[in-house]
């Protein structure tokens, strides 16, 4: 028998999809695994904005990752921060030590951009992880607490006012879910305000939101969202953000919460490489995944830019980073037994974005859905696929009440109250 010291080193960075999917393919195989971390969890990402408006709890859509692989006695989960990669001496810089491999995969993902303007971060905070949702959800109902207590109108109005910069999937089902804890929710909490007057105003710079979809299904997104009371401005440039408002070129719009969903760029990690980037800070990565000029070592999911099926990047999507993990996790076993690699090819199995109850847009192969099938179509693909038994039945049993009952519950409270700058950011 082989000595588990004396097996290849396998060091993933990353436990989101891509990381996760690759550990679960080298379970049981002949090498030993170690997977970093910064945070002890798989975060389902998908279903954040359900959690930063109140319809999820923060450990529906969180697994730890030492749970998930408990079972995959070749795997180790360390919790540390990966400070740099340093390809030729095959070792990795940790907040705490360093760490050598044998063979590598990089799935570190992506984080916000704010397009050189990174001063607007504060005020229009994105969503990327527990936290962003945690703060934007209590921005959200914090507003409306300030606003119930205002006494001057334009104030008030301005409370009352949410911008959502971005119109892709992840902007699109902010402004949906805000649209619908204003007019059902929470529509007749309050005494002084009457909530259902709250603006949602989602801004998208292009000629239409979702551009990625049909145009068609663009269209019937938009009218899903205007019947649940979200204003929709295309061709929206946003030219400021401050404390309390947001600017397209001379047209200021006052509010005091604005969230930024509007771009994204490759995790920080991929800079210390020292190896060509795109203009996001993706990897160039060969047709089998790996970096140039460095055979051992892969990269996968938000921080791979692969241009060899189509030419131009795959989306960044929960389907493209596992599909990577797992031929990944193939690619390096084949490496280091000296053997051929096979190159990577995405089987797109479609994609979809969900608006509000019972509102949905999804494009499957060549079916395209909207409405109420394409909503019922996302809550099956979401809680089947998203990770662990007990989330999958918590998950769906909350959602089923607060289908009959339009509650978010408990989920709806915040606080300390700190002062009027709270919801604006500043
Ligand atoms: C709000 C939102 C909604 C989305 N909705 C959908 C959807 O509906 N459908 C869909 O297919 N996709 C969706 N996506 C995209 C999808 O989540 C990503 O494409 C996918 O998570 C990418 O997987 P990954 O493994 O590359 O990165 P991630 O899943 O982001 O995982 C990266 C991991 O690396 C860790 N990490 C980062 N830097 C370091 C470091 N320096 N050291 C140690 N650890 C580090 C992070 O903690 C994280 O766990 C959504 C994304 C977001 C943000």
């Amino acid at each position: 028998m082989v000595e588990p010291a004396a097996l290849p080193h396998v060091v993933i960075v990353g436990g989101g999809f891509g990381g996760l999917y690759t550990a679960r393919a080298l379970a049981g195989r002949p090498v030993r695994v170690t997977l970093l971390d910064r945070r002890n969890y798989h975060l389902f990402q998908p279903l954040l904005y359900q959690v930063a408006t109140a319809a999820l709890n923060p450990s529906d859509i969180a697994t730890p990752l030492r749970s998930i692989l408990r079972k995959a006695a070749n795997v180790t989960v360390l919790l540390a921060h990966v400070d740099r990669v340093e390809l030729d001496h095959r070792r990795l810089v940790l907040d705490r030590g360093e760490m050598g491999y044998d063979g590598l995969v990089l799935a570190v993902g992506a984080s916000h951009s704010y397009f050189g303007h990174e001063d607007w971060e504060l005020l229009a905070p994105g969503l990327k992880s527990l936290e962003d949702a945690l703060e934007i959800r209590r921005r959200v109902l914090l507003a409306y607490e300030a606003a119930e207590r205002e006494q001057d109108g334009a104030e008030q109005r301005a409370l009352l006012t949410f911008v959502v910069i971005g119109g892709g999937p992840t902007g699109v089902e902010l402004a949906g879910a805000l649209g619908e804890i204003s007019r059902q929710t929470i529509a007749r909490d309050f005494r002084v305000i009457d909530p259902t007057k709250a603006r949602i105003i989602l801004l998208e710079g292009g000629p239409r939101i979702l551009s990625t979809y049909p145009e068609s299904l663009s269209g019937r997104a938009q009218a899903q969202l205007e019947r649940i009371g979200v204003e929709v401005r295309t061709r929206a440039m946003v030219t400021q953000v401050t404390p309390d408002a947001v600017w397209l070129g001379g047209e200021q719009i006052r509010c005091r919460t604005v969230l930024w969903a509007a771009g994204a760029a490759a995790a920080p990690l991929g800079n210390t490489l020292g190896v060509p980037l795109d203009r996001v800070g993706r990897v160039l990565v060969e047709s089998d995944l790996s970096i140039p000029g460095h055979p051992e070592a892969f990269v996968i999911g938000d921080l791979c830019a692969f241009l060899h099926q189509t030419g131009a990047p795959l989306p960044g999507l929960a389907p493209v980073a596992i599909q990577q993990g797992r031929v990944a996790a193939e690619n390096v076993l084949q490496r280091l037994a000296g053997q051929p690699t096979r190159p990577f090819h995405y089987r797109d199995k479609g994609s979809m974005a969900t608006i509000g109850r019972a509102a949905a847009v999804a494009v499957i192969g060549r079916v395209q859905l909207s409405g109420l099938a394409a909503w019922v179509a996302w809550l099956l693909v979401h809680i089947i696929s998203l990770i662990g038994f007990r989330n999958r039945v918590l998950v769906l049993l909350q959602w089923a009440w607060a289908y009959v009952s339009w509650q978010r519950g408990a989920r709806l409270i915040t606080g300390p109250w700190r002062g009027r700058s709270e919801s604006g950011g500043s």
